[in-house]
């Protein structure tokens, strides 16, 4: 065993689920790994139980690769492979990048995170996350800083920043934002976000994630007090309409030449 290989099945990290038949993160069926810890606090988080750094059971690379591979015939045949999520899981970044190398080393399998994008790239390059990763669910959550503070508890400068990284260093991503009605649906937000979105490269799908109530017990469970209360899940109607919003801001990004130089790529939208 080579010296970096030792390593990575050492590392740990602290760990709040599996899911060994994801769906919804990444194409095909996928391992799901939810990490604990998360510096944002969204208004409509369904896991707020994922936010303490300190909870949650730590497991090392060893042991997690030995939950994937009772179904890794699943994950291969379906074009799937394995997600990191949580939580925010750039904040174990080393564990990430150690447990994505020897999924990848080891097994073959595609390589995705779902993250808030709350993570300075230098932090991500120089553990070798980025390198480790064939794709990121990135979700943008509100392009008005004050705005995204009132979502989030946080600015979203770092963010932004961590986007346009993966787009000049030409790594894939999905685009994912959640709608809420009366919050994030707002014309001016959904063409700014389009508008962003019309300038990045290697955007492969952007994903409309219709806001749900399916946390809110957790919220009750952890005495913490909800703030969405009385807000409705958005319609098929809204979902459209906010399709065309955000495609409009990003045809108008491609049109006033903002577009990087490569020309867009025409995203798939999924909702
Ligand atoms: S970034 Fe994700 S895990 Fe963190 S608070 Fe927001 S929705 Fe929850």
């Amino acid at each position: 065993m080579q010296h970096q290989d030792r390593l990575d099945t050492a590392a740990t990290g602290r760990v709040h689920s599996i899911e060994t038949f994801g769906t919804m993160d990444g194409p095909g069926i996928r391992f799901v790994l939810f990490l604990q810890g998360c510096a944002l606090r969204c208004r409509y988080c369904h896991n707020p139980d994922t936010w303490d750094t300190s909870a949650g059971r730590e497991m090392d690379v060893e042991a997690v690769l030995a939950e994937i591979e009772p179904y890794l015939d699943y994950y291969r045949q379906s074009g799937g492979g394995i997600t990191i999520s949580g939580g925010e899981p750039t904040l174990q970044a080393p564990f990430v990048a150690a447990l994505l190398r020897e999924a990848k080393h080891r097994y073959g399998l595609h390589t995705a995170i779902d993250s808030s994008g709350f993570c300075e790239p230098a932090h991500a390059e120089a553990c070798g996350l980025l390198d480790a990763v064939d794709l990121v669910l990135l979700d943008l959550k509100m392009m008005d800083a004050a705005r995204h503070e009132d979502l989030t508890t946080q600015p979203n400068e770092r963010i932004l920043r961590f986007a346009r990284h993966l787009s000049d260093t030409g790594r894939r991503m999905w685009i994912r934002h959640v709608l809420i009605p009366g919050v994030t649906d707002r014309r001016e937000d959904l063409l700014a976000l389009g508008r962003f979105i019309g300038t990045l490269r290697g955007v492969d799908k952007l994903e409309l994630l219709p806001y749900h109530r399916m946390g809110v017990y957790k919220w009750q469970q952890l005495g913490i007090p909800y703030t969405l209360e009385g807000v409705q899940e958005p319609t098929q109607r809204e979902i459209e309409r906010a399709k065309r919003i955000i495609e409009e801001g990003r045809r108008e990004a491609s049109r006033t030449g903002c577009t990087a130089s490569s020309g867009p790529r025409i995203p798939q939208y999924g909702a």
